[in-house]
């Protein structure tokens, strides 16, 4: 028998494995050295793990970074929900019912490799590609926490943030992916970030619907993600260097990657 690879493989690379899914898919994966990049470069880049967008980045000029994640969830979703009622009107193990069992075995590891590809589309994006030397994220663990009052009220935001970004694998893919890039990653209790106004500190209520941050003090007007970005930033930068007046904020534009997928 002969295989193909879908991508070519490494140059030099010293080891191979073959591995087998439930779906029959075979997949190969190569052992090979990486050097690590040289880090002349510096600055800061903090991300805020987002519910509207997967995460959304802001550096210290100011700059600001949607980066988008898989957008088919509802689809599949639905899919699979018609799926899955169709089959509770079979007689279990007749061979319609054996047959629906596989068409949703395959949509939903279908749905999965693709909402994985994504995340490593984007967290390569931020290892890889963008300049910035060190990356500063919320810690997560807070987050659930804070989100548990929501729970009842609302649910299906809930899943989307918790299940359908998958933002625990794409942590954990930054996690390596700086590693390899020789970035630093550093994560920050972000309590409070999206509740605070990133101008003034002043602070108030945000339920997870309000998608504008706007401040009664200051009359600061910002999306969400992007203030709780900025008081990510701020947060580091005064871990860093607590004698410091952090002031140095300006716009200079946004940059969309919101279609990667
Ligand atoms: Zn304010």
């Amino acid at each position: 028998m002969v295989a193909t690879l879908t991508e070519e493989a490494p140059t030099g690379y010293r080891d191979v494995a073959i591995s087998r899914d439930g779906q029959g898919h075979y997949y190969a994966s190569f052992v090979y050295e990486v050097k690590e990049e040289t880090h002349e470069q510096e600055g800061v880049l903090a991300l805020d793990l987002g519910i509207k967008t997967l995460a959304v980045g802001v550096n210290e000029q100011g700059r600001v970074y949607h980066i988008g994640g898989f957008r088919g969830n509802t689809w599949y979703n639905k899919q699979l929900d018609k799926l899955r009622s169709k089959r509770s009107k079979c007689k279990q193990k007749s061979r319609r019912y054996i047959h629906l069992s596989k068409v949703y075995k395959r949509v939903s590891q279908k749905k999965c490799n693709k909402q994985q590809d994504c995340l490593h589309k984007a967290s390569h994006l931020i290892a890889h590609t963008l300049v910035e030397s060190t990356v500063v994220i919320g810690d997560l663990s807070q987050r659930q926490m804070v989100t548990k009052e929501h729970k009842e009220r609302n649910k299906r935001l809930n899943r989307a943030v918790f299940n359908d970004w998958g933002l625990y694998s794409f942590v954990q893919m930054l996690g390596y992916k700086c590693l390899l890039s020789g970035k630093e990653l550093v994560v920050l209790d972000e309590r409070d970030t999206s509740k605070t106004c990133s101008r003034c500190g002043h602070q108030q209520a945000m339920p997870l619907w309000k998608r504008t941050y706007c401040c009664p003090e200051c009359r600061l007007v910002m999306d969400r993600d992007e203030n709780s970005a900025v008081n990510i930033l701020k947060r580091y930068f005064a871990w860093l260097r607590p004698h410091m007046e952090w002031t140095s904020m300006r716009c200079a534009g946004v940059f969309t990657a919101t279609d990667m997928c």
